[in-house]
């Protein structure tokens, strides 16, 4: 049974949906998704691109290399107001990462993996029985 979700930036413009469940949920600690978010980490839920429209509003796209692979990363946000809605990544074609907290209700899934640890903010707790990786995925 699919269920529909909706999420959107902070000033309203963009709004999206999506259908279905993700196919994995990731917050990441890397010094990229720190500078990126501004905060200690990313987090980001993974669905195929059939299963995410945007129903409204403008995306600009900001195309930046990872430190660890060279490999390319695409964030789009919010024109107006800069709220990072959604990754694409080189090694993951026809993925779509949305950020967790621009859902409207974003408790409705559980993050899953937890990745980047080895640079994850001394502040922060990484609860103990996650599903943990020092550096990426294996
Ligand atoms: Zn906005
Ligand atoms: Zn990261």
């Amino acid at each position: 049974m699919s269920e529909d979700h909706t999420g959107g930036c902070l000033c309203k413009a963009v709004r999206y949906r999506i259908t279905g469940d993700p196919n994995l949920t990731v917050a990441c600690y890397c010094k990229q998704c720190q500078r990126a978010s501004g905060t200690a980490f990313s987090t980001s839920a993974w669905f195929s691109e059939a299963q995410v429209e945007i129903t409204r509003g403008g995306l600009k796209p900001y195309r930046y290399a990872s430190d660890e692979s060279g490999r390319w990363i695409e964030i789009k946000f919010c024109e107006i107001c800069g709220t990072t809605i959604l990754a694409t990544i080189e090694t993951a074609p026809g993925e779509v990462g949305i950020s967790v907290g621009t859902l409207d209700h974003p408790n409705w899934l559980e993050i899953k993996e937890h990745i980047w640890t080895t640079s994850a903010h001394r502040s922060i707790a990484i609860p103990p029985d996650a599903v943990a990786f020092d550096r990426g995925p294996s």
